[in-house]
């Protein structure tokens, strides 16, 4: 049986994407004691499997993909004192300031003096909308068909419909175009695309994606494999059936604050405890998640300092 292994910071820093990443080299950098977790095996976050152009033109002047942005992103933290935890998860976070986390067949309670969570965003899954019909094989989230396909290599599918119009969505239709796959529609239920302007050029326009507005799916069809869908045109009041073997949903994202649960009283969160990048709020583009985690990095080493002087 393992024994809990104790381990004392200044700040604990959970979750090693963009904003992790820069909040603990920055908190480090200004001479702060930092342990940065993460539950994956690589550092980076979302970022390796974003692995088309368009990451740190904001931070670093050039167009960069996003495992090239990770691996810049690391560098700057391994120059640091920060101490990276691959591959360790932190299970709870409690309210005398320790948390407790698991990784390598360990058990460790870290004490901190700050806790920045930087845990990312979940996307919403096709189960939250009022859709019925069966529940088949060939359904992803955006996110889950990017890691599979750009990480995992695997083939999601062929006949690929997409709900949502936003920019995972768009990026998504993209991917599947170049991998020579054929993108039967996206579906959006406002009368609009979302997104970023230049996604709807570089994606939907330029690679001829058929797009299907004031619409949503109502019924899926098939089993095992997905085999059709349901549209519901809104704007017509007009119902569709439309094969598929493939439904990729781009539905939005959540930021993931299920760490902080429990330690909210009246609306406020105790002082010691932050949040940053898509924990926060949902960032379209990693470099703002980058330099919101390095400033609040700075304010947490500053705060700390300041009360190791008084
Ligand atoms: C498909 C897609 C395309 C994008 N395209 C662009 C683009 O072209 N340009 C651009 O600038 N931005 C783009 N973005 C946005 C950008 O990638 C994100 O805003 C940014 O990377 C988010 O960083 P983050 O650190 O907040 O979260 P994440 O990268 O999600 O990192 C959070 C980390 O925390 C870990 N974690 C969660 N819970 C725990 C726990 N309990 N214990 C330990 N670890 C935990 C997670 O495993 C993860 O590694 C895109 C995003 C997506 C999804």
């Amino acid at each position: 049986m393992s024994s809990i292994r104790m381990r004392t910071t200044d700040i604990l820093v959970i979750g090693c994407g963009a904003a992790g990443m820069a909040a603990a080299a920055a908190a480090a950098s200004c001479g702060a004691k930092v342990m940065l977790a993460d539950d994956r095996d690589r550092p980076g976050g979302i970022l390796p499997q974003c692995v088309h152009s368009g990451f740190g033109l904001g931070r670093y002047g050039n167009e960069m993909t996003g495992p090239e942005y990770s691996e810049e992103e690391f560098r700057r933290l391994e120059k640091t004192s920060a101490v990276y935890l691959p591959g360790t998860r932190v299970l709870e976070i409690r309210p005398d300031r320790t948390a407790l986390a698991a990784g390598y067949g360990e058990i460790t309670e870290v004490t901190f003096s700050e806790c920045v969570i930087a845990s990312g965003c979940t996307e919403k899954p096709l189960w939250s909308l009022p859709v019925t019909g069966t529940r088949p094989e060939g359904i992803y989230t955006a996110g889950e068909a990017q890691e599979l396909i750009e990480l995992g290599g695997c083939d999601v599918g062929d006949r690929i419909f997409i709900l949502g119009s936003g920019d995972i969505g768009q990026i998504m239709a993209r991917r599947f175009c170049q991998l020579g796959k054929t993108v039967i529609s996206m579906a959006e239920i406002r009368d609009h695309l979302g997104g970023l302007k230049r996604n709807q050029e570089d994606c939907i326009k330029a690679y001829g994606i058929p797009v299907m507005l004031s619409s949503t799916i109502i019924e899926i069809h098939g089993y095992p494999r997905l085999s059709g869908v349901t549209v519901y045109h809104l704007d017509t009041d007009r119902y569709e059936y439309v094969e598929c073997d493939t439904l990729i949903t781009a539905l939005g994202l959540l930021p993931d604050r299920s760490l902080a649960e429990g330690l909210e009283h009246g609306g406020r969160y105790p002082e010691w405890l932050h949040f940053c990048g898509n924990a926060d709020y949902v960032h379209e583009i990693a470099d703002g998640a980058s330099a919101q985690g390095e400033k609040l990095g700075r304010e947490l080493a500053g705060k700390l300092i300041h009360r190791k002087e008084v």
